[in-house]
């Protein structure tokens, strides 16, 4: 369809595996409950940020860009595959984090993603708990092109209308994963962060004329700007394919209440979801973005939010190596 108009640079190993999780459907006494496996698209440890980035490095490329700078927080998993995606392409890469989580392990300023970072090669910029990361990238930007370079600058993890259509692509190929397992899915459920990855999925499955809903998991316990951002990133995406009747009002859905305390801080019900499915399925989430999506979607199978014969599709959107810089936290899980 649509998007082959859109030059990719390729990074994803595809199709990620749809799998079911046997184990944890008994555990929870139904719907059926799938996984996307989106931790393994392949590109330094994986990850969601992989397919957006495969239309954001391709439209660097096509502008001549010899540097990427994007912005992130210290255990940022997009600004990882950001700096390995660079590698690939031969581009230059610098970043520019912050540590503004109150998270006070000394592991969150040197290993999990911020290790893979130095160790990709990127030059990485901090900036002080009180100083905008966005502005700091702006001089970023300045100073490479007064030395001569070109910079492409990716925003807050890759959500944009170009880095959304790796979602758009990633519900295609759900639903032909689905048709080929011979597999009904009625809900796909998703961490919703910067926006992206739930706009351009929501985007794809409209595209497509599927019915499957697309249920989004606030991670960032601020319901109103994380709604705003899918809207409005939907909204692009749906305008940047062609899609002219949108994304209706009545196929968004974000759920609430399981960011908390704040971006980044774990609450016991993600520690216990990551427990889980660790013990259950031998998958690995992480604190920031999966856990708490999990932990949201265990929490809507107990309040019976699905039928006992829906089919749910959870999608695991990476994060893995965030964890080593929680490390703290899982010493008394056994
Ligand atoms: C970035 C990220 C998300 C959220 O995706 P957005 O497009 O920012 O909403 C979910 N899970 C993981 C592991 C991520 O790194």
């Amino acid at each position: 369809m649509v998007l082959t108009k859109f030059p990719k640079f390729p990074l994803v190993h595809r199709p990620t595996p749809l799998e079911p999780l046997k184990r944890l459907e008994a555990h929870l006494g139904g719907p059926q409950i799938y996984i996307k496996r989106d931790d393994c698209t392949g590109l330094a440890f994986g990850g969601n940020k992989a397919r957006k980035l495969e239309f954001l490095i391709a439209d660097a490329l096509e502008k001549g860009a010899t540097t990427i700078v994007t912005v992130g927080s210290m255990q940022s998993n997009h600004v990882r595959q950001t700096a390995a995606a660079a590698v690939k392409a031969g581009l230059k890469c610098e970043l520019v984090l912050d540590w503004r989580v109150p998270w006070t392990d000394p592991a969150y300023g040197n290993s999990g993603n911020i290790l893979l970072d130095r160790l990709l090669g990127a030059t990485v910029h901090l900036c002080g708990k009180a100083g905008s990361r966005n502005d700091k990238a702006h001089e970023v930007m300045a100073a490479i092109e007064a030395r001569g370079d070109k910079g492409y600058f990716i925003p807050t993890g890759g959500s944009n209308a170009v880095g959304s259509l790796g979602y758009v692509d990633c519900a295609l190929e759900i639903i032909e994963q689905a048709q080929q397992q011979n597999i009904q899915i009625d809900h796909v459920v998703v961490a919703s962060g910067s926006g992206g990855t739930q706009a351009g999925m929501m985007v794809g499955l409209v595209a497509a004329n599927s019915k499957i809903s697309c249920i989004g998991i606030d991670i960032d316990h601020d319901p109103v700007a994380v709604g705003e951002e899918v809207r409005t990133i939907a909204a692009q995406t749906a305008k940047l394919i062609g899609l002219s009747a949108g994304v209706k009002q009545d196929r968004f859905e974000l759920a609430e209440g399981y960011g908390a305390p704040e971006y980044g801080m774990p609450n016991n019900p993600t520690i216990e979801a990551i427990t889980l499915l660790a013990q259950t399925e031998a998958i690995i989430l992480d604190p920031v973005y999966t856990g708490k999506a999990m932990a949201g979607l265990i929490d809507m199978i107990t309040k019976n939010r699905f039928g006992k014969d829906e089919v749910v599709l959870f999608v695991h959107t990476g994060g893995g190596p965030g964890l080593f810089a929680y490390s703290s936290t899982f010493e008394k899980t056994s």
